[in-house]
């Protein structure tokens, strides 16, 4: 379905950032993959569905170093077709505590990041008349919770450049959505079960029982390939008119 495309995924060394690239490229798409830490095994996997991929460790809180991957990416591939803005992290504390450092970095790479690459991608999807943008921002885009100041701010922001980037192509091929997990264990998670583990003396399964119980009424973590068949809907031409959504896969937590 997506053979010829290519697909940045930003922060796709792990997690959900990981998942979406596989399922993309098991739709035939070739893959820029980006983000921090070991990667020759992640770009491998993907390698062994069939497609290209070309790796670019730009730090997603510096604008030069995605203008520098942007670059790369058209030089490699001729232009980005499908852009999944996903690198992300979390600070949890309290609004007066919270260190000033983290929340810039919060900002930065959580919700400035898919303004830069989307402004970089843009021009090259406009002359094609075809693009898809998913941002991925979280049950937090819709909702709060305390101690997450940052994360929450961003991603709301992030579901509101959803929806101005939606209806600025409303009228072209390109389509611009996001998409709104709740708890999916990914090593950003773990390390919040692991802190609650530690916390509250218990286990590993105790805290994840305890964290899911919050929040996320089905009890279940989603899986990070569930996230990748969405993402694969989305860039589909059935999905053509969807068009500036915050679609939530969170187990019900924003239906309470
Ligand atoms: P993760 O920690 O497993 O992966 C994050 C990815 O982003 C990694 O590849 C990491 O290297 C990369 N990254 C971090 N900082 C970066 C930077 N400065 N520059 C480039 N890359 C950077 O996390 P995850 O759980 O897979 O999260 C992915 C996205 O999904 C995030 O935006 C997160 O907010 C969002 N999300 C996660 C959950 C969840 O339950 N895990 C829920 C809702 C939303």
């Amino acid at each position: 379905m997506l053979h010829g495309k290519t697909a940045l995924v930003t922060g796709s060394t792990s997690g959900i950032g990981l998942g979406i690239a596989q399922q993309l490229a098991r739709q035939g798409a070739h893959i820029v993959m980006n983000g921090f830490g070991e990667y020759a095994a992640a770009q491998q996997a993907i390698e062994s569905l069939g497609v290209q991929t070309l790796y670019h460790g730009a730090d997603m809180s510096k604008p030069a170093e995605i203008e520098a991957m942007m670059q790369a990416a058209a030089a490699r591939f001729g232009k980005v077709d499908i852009l999944v803005n996903n690198a992300g992290i979390q600070h949890v504390a309290a609004v007066q505590d919270f260190p000033v450092e983290r929340w810039d970095a919060v900002m930065a790479i959580n919700l400035s990041s898919a303004f830069h690459t989307s402004r970089l991608a843009l021009p090259a999807m406009l002359q094609a008349n075809w693009g898809r943008i998913i941002n991925i921002a979280s049950a937090h885009g819709l909702v709060g919770s305390a101690h997450k100041s940052a994360y929450v701010a961003a991603k709301h922001g992030l579901v509101g450049l959803t929806k101005v980037t939606a209806l600025e192509t409303a009228t072209t091929g390109i389509t611009c959505n996001a998409i709104c997990p709740g708890w999916v264990l990914t090593p950003l998670v773990q390390k919040q079960v692991d802190a609650k583990a530690a916390e509250l003396k218990i286990s590993d399964a105790e805290a994840k029982k305890l964290l899911l119980g919050e929040k996320q009424p089905s009890m279940q973590f989603t899986s990070p390939e569930e996230l990748g068949d969405l993402a694969v809907y989305l860039c589909s031409e059935s999905a053509r008119n969807v068009r500036g959504v915050a679609w939530q896969v969170d187990g019900g937590w924003t239906a309470q």
